[in-house]
């Protein structure tokens, strides 16, 4: 049976003209061994009625729930989510009369806004639906929730209800939230998207198929982000600061990191020379602005300076396109220029340190204190020169 199964979508994706049908979920950036097994689910019409994407921020899990709502109702036969069908393009709107989505925020502002954030998460899935960081979902949206439920369903094959970020329930609204998976109405799944299932219910979690996200990986960011019309220099950067979170990758897009990669490379410079004075200057410079997200950047902006040297010693001779996995590949001279000054050891030592320092802001320990750190770095490799 099993053999029959994988045989018949085997030849379905050798067809030409359905190649899609493996490949489909074309708005998900990476993820593909998720897709894999949510076709898997699909080819084998094994649904579960209540899922948990859970994984960690920006990972694209409601860009795939809305996605997998819109494959199990799409009403082509080939290929899936065909993205031309009604239940495809209005799943895709979110507009579609069977799909509910649940996210946080107050009643009133809910009745506001929601139609406005509706339209945006259409157009790009993965911006947040919740505009305020400390809002819940409340028992208010479980109460709408359960009224839709009553009601008919009209065109689908399954009505999907998505609870965006459920890891923002109050106790209430997971209680009432768990009565309903406990006893799923007919025709109904349950997507519940999150990045902290600690903080869900136990009885819930245990309720559902918990399908675990990855954080995607820098290179799929940049080719996202290229794709999108940024830059190539700009987008490696972006993409290698965000730590596999797309959302962070747009966030920090707005942001010009030109100058602060200047800096980074000015003050490793400045750190190898030795002159104190030098330093607290910059120091200086740097706190001015008393941003932690800043420092944090900076910091992560040096370790991408040591790794660009790391890889130049180590991967320049041999390896054809040692190049491609440069960050700063438009300042080859820079790179040749620490170099020079570094050898591999301080530069192992500078990583090491440097990726400490990177945790302890986030630790929120005295800013200055880090960078004192951060510019001493190489105080053996003066002592090492004298
Ligand atoms: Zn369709």
């Amino acid at each position: 049976m099993e053999k029959h199964k994988n045989h018949q979508s085997r030849n379905l994706a050798e067809t030409p003209g359905v190649e899609r049908t493996a490949m489909s979920f074309d708005r998900i950036i990476g993820q593909a061994p998720i897709k894999d097994t949510l076709q898997k689910i699909i080819t084998n019409g094994r649904l579960s009625k209540t899922y948990i994407f859970y994984g960690p921020e920006g990972g694209g899990k409601d860009a795939m729930a809305i996605e997998f709502a819109k494959a199990i109702n799409c009403l082509d036969e080939t290929r899936v989510p065909c993205d031309v069908c009604t239940n495809c393009r209005q799943i895709g709107a979110l507009t579609h009369p069977d799909l509910r989505i649940l996210y946080a925020g107050s009643k009133k502002n809910l009745e506001k806004e929601s139609a406005g954030r509706f339209q945006i998460k259409a157009k790009d899935p993965y911006i947040p639906l919740a505009k305020n960081s400390l809002a819940k979902i409340l028992i208010d949206s479980t109460r709408e929730l359960k009224q839709f439920l009553s009601l008919k369903i009209f065109n689908v094959k399954h009505r999907v209800i998505i609870i965006s970020e459920a890891d923002r329930m109050t106790e209430q609204a997971a209680n009432s939230i768990l009565k309903l998976l406990e006893e799923p109405p007919e025709k109904t799944m349950f997507i519940l998207t999150t990045s902290q299932i600690d903080r869900l219910l136990p009885t819930i979690v245990s309720r559902c198929q918990v399908i675990k996200f990855s954080p995607l990986k820098a290179d799929e960011i940049r080719d996202e982000l290229i794709k999108r019309g940024t830059e190539k220099i700009q987008a490696t950067i972006v993409s290698r600061l965000a730590g596999g979170n797309f959302r962070k990758a747009m966030i920090l897009l707005q942001e010009d990191h030109q100058a602060l990669r200047n800096m980074a490379f000015q003050a490793i410079v400045t750190g190898v020379s030795g002159d104190y004075l030098e330093q607290f200057a910059f120091i200086e410079t740097l706190t001015s602005g008393k941003n932690k997200s800043m420092i944090r950047d900076f910091l992560s902006l040096a370790l991408l300076w040591f790794r660009d040297v790391f890889f130049f010693h180590e991967l320049r001779f041999g390896h054809p396109d040692w190049e491609a996995v440069l960050t700063n590949f438009d300042r080859l001279n820079d790179i040749q220029k620490l170099a020079l000054l570094l050898e591999d050891q301080d530069v192992e030592q500078a990583i090491a340190k440097t990726e400490l320092l990177v945790d302890l802001v986030d630790k929120n320990i005295y800013i200055n204190l880090i960078l004192i750190d951060f510019m001493t770095i190489f105080r053996n490799l003066q002592e090492r020169v004298a």
